[in-house]
């Protein structure tokens, strides 16, 4: 797996939080371009990529292969442990209640996400995520939020 270094980036936190979600947003353009609900996800340790994914659940036909579960399971793979202390996971969309369950076990040190997800988004249901998990949102929000609308104005 190639692994991005984005070290020489700026010391900005929001610059980078920007930087790391357009990667994200590659990954929900690839959905796009497979038909797939334009969602991607990346998981970033030191300022690495260490996981990455987008949602996959027509070409797998399975509901739970969204863009956070192939991030973590990469993720983790790459880390040679479970848990993900340390790390961030960047995603266009927030993550639905079954992700953000995901998210408690791994214990992610931090959660950004685009575009909130005001149906299936789990901030419905309160904190899932671990009480640890620092959690932000609002991050490219139109530019994911428009990716998601385009891809459902087209099956209309
Ligand atoms: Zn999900």
């Amino acid at each position: 797996m190639k692994i991005y270094d984005f070290e020489s980036g700026s010391s900005d936190p929001v610059l980078n939080d920007e930087l790391y979600m357009r990667e994200a947003l590659k990954l929900a353009q690839k959905a796009f371009e497979e038909d797939e609900v334009p969602i991607g996800a990346i998981v970033v340790s030191q300022g690495k990529i260490i996981g990455k994914g987008y949602n996959l659940t027509e070409r797998l036909n399975d509901v739970t292969a969204h863009a956070e579960m192939q991030a973590f399971t990469a993720a983790a793979s790459f880390m040679g442990g479970k848990y993900l202390k340390d790390c961030t996971l960047y995603v266009t969309v927030e993550p639905c209640v079954m992700c953000a369950g995901a998210s408690y076990w791994t214990q992610v040190s931090r959660v950004v996400y685009g575009a909130p997800d005001e149906k299936r988004g789990a901030s419905k249901f309160g904190n899932l995520f671990h009480p640890k998990t620092n959690v932000v949102s609002g991050i490219l929000l139109e530019e994911c939020a428009t990716l998601v609308k385009s891809f459902f104005r087209n099956k209309r």
